[in-house]
């Protein structure tokens, strides 16, 4: 039966060698038997560009393509916090890059896949921001910058945005039903998964008269990971360490 697996918001660093351990042990226990590997964002706490390869990075790509070459499809979302993953990490890692919204079919049913953070449209000046910061002039100019600026760049970015969580309401950093509902009736979807907001979680609710149902994954912490395993019709968040 063919499995699928779902994992994101790992947000893999250096300073955390023991989830970076796990998520080696992961590709190769968990993800060794998967037809296919979904990653859906923020596998790393900060990308500055392909061209940055200090360790653990090397590491963590080898492992990413020794998978890809056991027969495991990779497929891989940028998130928030390494939209700037291309096309020299999906060369090495034999990942396929995604598309954020991207719909695709499992076991006959399609499947809406997203970070997440599209959906949190209450958090406006959130969403000025990344509109402005994933614009292609904007990452190009980024990547043309020395590593040394980009890495001062990344720290800033990741201080102010931590100053505004930190003055946000709860509320305003979920995701919008109404924008839930819209965004998964353009697609023509009953099922959406994303990450994103680290609120685990298998919403059920109505869409124009059927059921419907959200999949938000758990973001991983040091000693624990969490996964979406879909096999044949039956979807389950596993934990593990
Ligand atoms: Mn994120």
């Amino acid at each position: 039966m063919a499995e699928t697996l779902f994992i994101s918001d790992l947000h893999l660093k250096p300073e955390h060698p023991d989830t970076i351990e796990l998520f080696l042990r992961f590709l190769r226990e968990q993800a060794r038997d998967a037809n296919r590997l979904y990653i859906l964002g923020d596998l790393f706490d900060a990308w500055i560009g392909d061209d940055y390869d200090a360790p653990p990075i090397p590491k963590i790509l080898a492992a990413m393509g020794a998978l890809a070459a056991t027969g495991t499809d990779l497929c891989f979302m940028r998130g928030n916090r390494d939209f700037l993953v291309g096309e020299r990490f999906a060369a090495i890692t034999g990942c396929t890059l995604l598309d954020d919204p991207c719909t695709v079919t499992i076991d006959n049913r399609n499947v809406l896949l997203m970070h997440g953070d599209l959906l949190c449209s209450d958090d406006i000046d959130y969403q000025k921001t990344r509109s402005l910061v994933r614009s292609p002039a904007f990452i190009e100019e980024l990547l043309t910058k020395p590593i040394p600026e980009r890495i001062a760049l990344a720290a800033e970015f990741r201080r102010r945005s931590g100053e505004a969580i930190s003055m946000k309401a709860q509320e305003i950093m979920d995701v919008n039903q109404a924008t839930v509902v819209q965004t998964m009736r353009e697609a023509g979807v009953d099922l959406l998964i994303h990450g994103h907001t680290h609120r685990p979680n298998h919403h059920h609710f109505q869409l124009d008269g059927r059921e419907a149902t959200r999949i938000v994954l758990p973001e991983w912490q040091e000693g624990r990971g969490g996964f979406l395993r879909a096999r044949g019709s039956v979807w389950t968040t596993e934990w593990w360490s």
